[in-house]
């Protein structure tokens, strides 16, 4: 099913033509702004010299400090009079960035995500409960259009306010949830502890975005609440939600060419690095007015796929799973770690709860990790013979894994703050 058929479609020399023509124009719009104009002179580049896609490499990056720095007004492309709308990222890792939207921005921003929510087999029979928080961050406001635009009923709820959440499961029968992975397993507690199960809803679909998560966890999820998941990758620099979405495949997750044009590069030399090699994703918007970003360094990281066709019909590019932001890394005892490869350990157990949290302090000048984990209910009212060879066994699957020997702490179900939204899992106590 497709939203806009003849584009979703599209052969990929049609497709590469379309932005190159883009990008051209793209560059055009980027070059009236203070940022761009002083970048493209000092690289002494004129845009006009951008003559095919692969041209592009020859122009600069574009990172989050840039975004900084020409905060508020320094990449604004347009006539503040034609902006309708900013938005901004959740200041996850730092202070915030600002996006500016003109009308034409924000149409295609929707229009992006209807096809999205299409891909993912939705109707304009599905009520859609958005559990993302609205307001500057991206994941409400972002979805919200895209799902009135293809006619679904939409119940704005918003993060939080669990008890309600449920109620209006149970109220207005929504179908469709978009969630961060975190929320959706502590939503899945509280729905244990009322007595509740997936039999008391009619859910048929979660959609994932907002933060890296495993395998394992989107598995513990589906086996909870039995729906089909789909992944939805997006930032807010980049409009949002809807950069990049999962098919019916469930094989990668497909960027809207039209839209973006993708890279990935080895985060240290910035060369472009061949499909299947993990490395930093690259975006450069084609499709807007207000603000063009131009090799936007995402700091994500993940692999794209060498295979452009998919069963689905779509020759789009497909991007892997994110498996890691670059500044959550962490550097414990010289050995690199993401908290995605502890979450993959962790949520395969099954003795294992539904929350984790990653300690890090200093002894006598040595890193030590704690893996804070919360167990089921069940486990922790066992004997304490049962918890030990458990703490031991969780103890040696993360070295198998990270390679790194770990404290482990078990916790009793609900012990650690629960993720509403984007979850914090790392509380670092070393002092630089
Ligand atoms: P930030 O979290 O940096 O303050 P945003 O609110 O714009 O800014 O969130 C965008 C970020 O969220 C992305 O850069 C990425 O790290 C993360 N993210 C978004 N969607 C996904 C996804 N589907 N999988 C993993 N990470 C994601
Ligand atoms: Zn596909």
């Amino acid at each position: 099913m497709y939203w806009s058929e003849e584009i979703e479609t599209i052969g990929r020399k049609e497709l590469e033509k379309l932005q190159l023509r883009r990008l051209r124009t793209s560059l055009r719009r980027a070059a009236s702004s203070r940022f761009y104009r002083e970048l493209f002179q000092n690289a002494a580049i004129k845009p006009e010299e951008i003559r095919s896609l692969k041209d592009l490499t020859r122009l600069p990056f574009t990172t989050k400090a840039d975004l900084r720095h020409s905060y508020p007004g320094g990449m604004l492309a347009v006539d503040p009079e034609k902006v309708v709308r900013i938005h901004a990222s959740s200041g996850t890792t730092g202070q915030s960035t600002v996006v500016y939207h003109t009308a034409h921005d924000l149409d295609g921003w929707t229009d992006l995500v209807t096809r999205c929510l299409v891909m993912a087999g939705c109707t304009p029979r599905d009520i859609f409960q958005n559990m993302m928080s609205y307001g500057l961050f991206t994941g409400g406001l972002g979805l919200h259009y895209g799902a009135e635009r293809l006619g679904m009923m939409v119940i704005p709820v918003g993060g939080g306010n669990t008890d309600r959440q449920i109620q209006f499961f149970r109220d207005f029968g929504t179908t469709v949830i978009h969630i961060t992975p975190s929320y959706a397993l502590h939503l899945n507690d509280v729905i244990k502890d009322m007595g509740l199960s997936h039999r008391d809803f009619k859910l048929r679909l979660l959609i994932f975005g907002a933060e890296p998560y495993s395998e394992a966890t989107r598995a513990k999820i589906v086996e909870a609440y039995r729906v089909d998941t789909y992944n939805c990758y997006g930032l807010s620099e980049m409009n949002g939600p809807g950069v990049a979405f999962e098919c019916g495949a469930s094989d990668g997750m497909h960027v809207w060419e039209d839209n973006y044009i993708v890279e990935v590069i080895d985060p240290e030399s910035g060369e472009s690095l061949p499909p299947g090699k993990i490395g930093e994703v690259v975006l450069t918007t084609l499709n807007r007015e207000a603000m063009p970003l131009i090799r936007y360094r995402t700091r994500d990281l993940a692999f794209l796929y060498e295979d452009t066709s998919c069963p689905c019909g779509r020759n789009f590019r497909r991007l892997s799973r994110i498996v890691g932001r670059a500044d959550d890394m962490l550097i414990v005892r010289g050995v690199n770690v993401f908290p995605s490869q502890v979450e993959q350990v962790l949520m395969k157990l099954p003795e294992v709860g539904t929350n984790y949290q990653l300690l890090l302090d200093r002894v006598e000048n040595l890193d030590r990790m704690t893996v804070r984990v919360e167990i089921s209910g069940r486990m922790f009212h066992g004997e304490v013979g049962e918890l030990r060879a458990l703490r031991k066994k969780i103890q040696h699957e993360l070295k198998e894994q990270i390679l790194l020997t770990t404290e482990v702490e078990l916790m009793e179900p609900g012990a650690l703050p629960p993720s509403r939204g984007k979850a914090k899992r790392v509380i670092d106590n070393r002092e630089i």
